[in-house]
């Protein structure tokens, strides 16, 4: 049994109690209490999903040869106007409410099917909730590593004590940009609070990804950015902000799997697919840079991430 994260979920339980009835787990402050009322997450106390599946779409390291152990949680803190899952994060279509326990027994059933780890997607709004199951998974036996697979929209106080429960961090970097930030997911101050969520994770794992033998991911960072269309200028600025700020040894995975959902449909700069000019100018950009770790999507490519 893991004793040293089982102290470290305690610790976090303990500090980040008063989300209950005061929510302030994520960087939208909105101190409701989750029993009774919704934030702008829109979710209540008890975690929602859609999905506890082994997924083959993640980064090689992530889904190794049996699958990652994906919870999908309904809901999202953040509201893109082109969420590619809008039904899950938006439209919130949810298959089963999980208590505690129940959370906890869903990852011991991933990792008894052999996932690789249990892969916690758009948990940051669950984040509280989610901790309690991994504690109570740990005294089950639950042995693999956890993945935050994270919109990158995260309070620093609760990734800094994230730090020790968490093995890899899988993390957006959707804008450099305040006004995108707020027209395109309704959040301007998205840079300056991913920044400082991306430092923090980085400070606890370095640039390293710490293989096993089988190439899965043990610990480290993995930091995920999806080319808008019409958007190279932040697709640079975000590159070069990693570059300078973490490193361009971190494992980097460029996405170009791009679609007009939801409500970018009709959009005048977002409306339409990436085209090859501007994909290849961010992968020249990210090649100038010395990213060397990661992947970078095919254009035309789907699935993933
Ligand atoms: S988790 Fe939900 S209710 Fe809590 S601060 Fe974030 S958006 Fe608001």
């Amino acid at each position: 049994m893991n004793t040293d994260k089982i102290d470290r979920v305690e610790a976090f339980l303990e500090k980040h109690k008063g989300n209950i009835e005061h929510c302030v787990m994520c960087p939208r402050a909105c101190g409701v209490n989750r029993e009774i009322e919704h934030g702008e997450c829109r979710e209540g106390w008890t975690p929602r999903i859609s999905s506890a599946n082994l997924h083959h779409g993640e980064e090689p390291p992530v889904s190794g040869t049996r699958g990652s152990g994906t919870i999908f949680f309904t809901g999202c803190n953040l509201h893109c106007m082109f969420c590619q899952n809008f039904p899950i994060s938006q439209l919130h279509q949810a298959t089963r409410t999980l208590d505690t326990d129940t959370l906890a027994d869903t990852m011991l059933s991933l990792q008894n099917k052999g996932a690789h780890n249990i892969n916690l997607v758009t948990p940051s709004h669950y984040v509280y909730q989610t901790v309690m199951a991994i504690g109570a998974a740990l005294k089950k036996g639950l042995a693999i590593p956890i993945v935050y697979n994270t919109s990158g929209y995260d309070s620093l106080p609760v990734i800094r004590d994230l730090g020790g429960i968490v093995d890899v961090y899988l993390p957006d970097m959707k804008y450099a940009f305040d006004d995108i930030a707020g027209e395109y997911s309704g959040a301007s101050n998205y840079p300056a609070v991913n920044r400082k969520a991306l430092l923090e994770m980085y400070a606890q794992t370095g640039a390293e990804l710490s293989l096993d033998g089988d190439g899965i991911a043990q610990k480290g960072l993995i930091v995920r950015h999806l080319v808008l269309p019409g958007n190279i200028v932040n697709s640079i600025a975000v590159l070069k902000w990693i570059a300078e700020n973490l490193s361009p040894k971190i494992h980097l995975a460029l996405m170009s799997q791009y679609f007009p959902a939801d409500r970018a449909a009709g959009h005048p700069v977002i409306g339409r697919r990436l085209v090859h000019e501007e994909y290849d100018e961010v992968v020249e950009y990210a090649d100038s840079l010395g990213f060397e770790n990661g992947w970078f999507q095919e254009l035309d490519a789907h699935g993933g991430c």
